[in-house]
């Protein structure tokens, strides 16, 4: 930030990092904002480079940290009308007119008052456009402008406003919280590919039980994975399954366990996916194939709103199709098991959903002796 000073610009620590810090969390990566253009930002430090499609942003690399610096901007909405101005980068990439804009443009066209603090790191002032600190005080979730609209914009804002309230134990301002009731369908009509990185996010937080409960309360979740069909009733199977998953991610967070992709995505719709191979298997299918095309298939469906990387849904299929060896242990298949790429994450769904079901625990204790 001192490089930056120094060259005549302005130097903001922004966005999560501001707020993290001053609830007193460790903030994971720091984000700066600044008036200096992402070309010019790249001269001024050697170690970097340009990332991103739709706005450029520079990733600069000192002391061995990874800094995000961005260029102030104006709201979205207006890059949006301004996207018929479709340029080439250096790199040769596609992307969008950056429309640059002053500080407090580049606050209010931000999502929440409490993402959308800046803190001058030449005086150590508090910029602060949209009274974000009052709510850091009040441990309130805002919208910056009005909830509905900002919501139309861009509906997985609904699901990050889940996420801040749920990991920093702040409340849905009201109007907030009834815009998501009335908007929850749209988040159908979020964009898939952003969908999948703000699902890990949700579950993974370390708050996830308190994430399902605001996403069942407002409705979201219903519309977020139709297919779990009776979860909002309360102790329902696909209920209690859910919430025990959640306890365990948060189990595994507070425990710096790292969770991958599949395993979260194996484990959200393994109840679900489990009801779907035994119906394959009752109408004939051979346990390995069914669990195969039944989880293909479902991922298949879902790609329409969440796009899941191929990878990912190979291994989650992987995952479900090895169960039923594992219930059915046999020591001359253990060596060829053990080798699988997925049996480490197959072998952890199997211990946690052997927790509702006697025969599988058996197995396990099985497991235990032979691997
Ligand atoms: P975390 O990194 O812990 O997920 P964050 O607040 O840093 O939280 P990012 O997704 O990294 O979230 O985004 C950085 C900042 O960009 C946010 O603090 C917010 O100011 C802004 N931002 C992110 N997503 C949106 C969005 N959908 N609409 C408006 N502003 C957003
Ligand atoms: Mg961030």
């Amino acid at each position: 930030m001192e490089k930056l000073r120094d060259a005549g610009f302005k130097a903001y620590i922004a966005g999560g990092a501001l707020r993290d810090l001053l609830v007193g969390r460790n903030p994971k990566d720091v984000d700066i904002a600044t008036n200096a253009r992402p070309e010019q930002v790249r001269r001024i430090f050697r170690n970097s480079r340009m990332i991103g499609r739709r706005f450029r942003l520079v990733h600069v690399y000192e002391h061995g940290q990874l800094l995000e610096v961005s260029t102030f901007r104006s709201n979205e909405a207006e890059d949006e009308r301004q996207s018929k101005f479709i340029k080439q980068s250096d790199e040769g990439m596609l992307l969008r007119d950056n429309k640059y804009g002053t500080p407090e443009q580049d606050a209010i066209r931000r999502d929440f008052t409490i993402n959308a603090l800046f803190l001058d790191s030449g005086d150590f002032s508090l910029v602060d456009y949209v009274h974000g600190l009052k709510d850091i005080e009040s441990k309130v979730v805002r919208s910056i402008g009005e909830p509905g609209q900002r919501i139309a914009e861009d509906p997985v804002r609904m699901i990050r406003a889940i996420r801040f309230a749920a990991l920093l134990d702040f409340s849905l301002e009201p109007d907030l919280y009834e815009a998501i009731l009335v908007n929850a369908s749209r988040i159908q009509q979020a964009s898939a590919a952003r969908m999948f990185e703000e699902i890990k996010k949700l579950f993974l937080c370390g708050r996830a039980h308190r994430v399902l409960e605001l996403l069942l309360e407002t409705g979201v979740f219903g519309y977020m994975f139709p297919e779990l069909g009776n979860v909002a009733v309360k102790d329902s199977p696909q209920h209690q399954w859910l919430e025990r998953i959640m306890r365990q991610f948060d189990r595994w967070h507070a425990h710096q366990v790292p969770v991958s992709g599949e395993l979260m995505i194996a484990l959200l719709f393994g109840k679900y996916h489990e009801a779907l191979i035994a119906q394959a298997m009752a109408d004939g299918m051979p346990p390995y194939p069914a669990a195969e095309t039944c989880v293909a298939r479902h991922m298949a469906r879902m790609n329409e709103h969440v796009s899941v990387p191929n990878a990912i849904t190979r291994h989650v299929a992987q995952i479900m199709a090895m169960q039923h060896r594992l219930a059915t242990p046999k020591e001359s298949a253990v060596k060829k098991l053990v080798h699988r790429a997925c049996f480490h994450d197959a072998y952890i769904y199997f211990k946690i959903s052997a927790r509702f079901d006697q025969a599988r625990d058996d197995a396990v204790t099985w497991w235990e002796k032979h691997v």
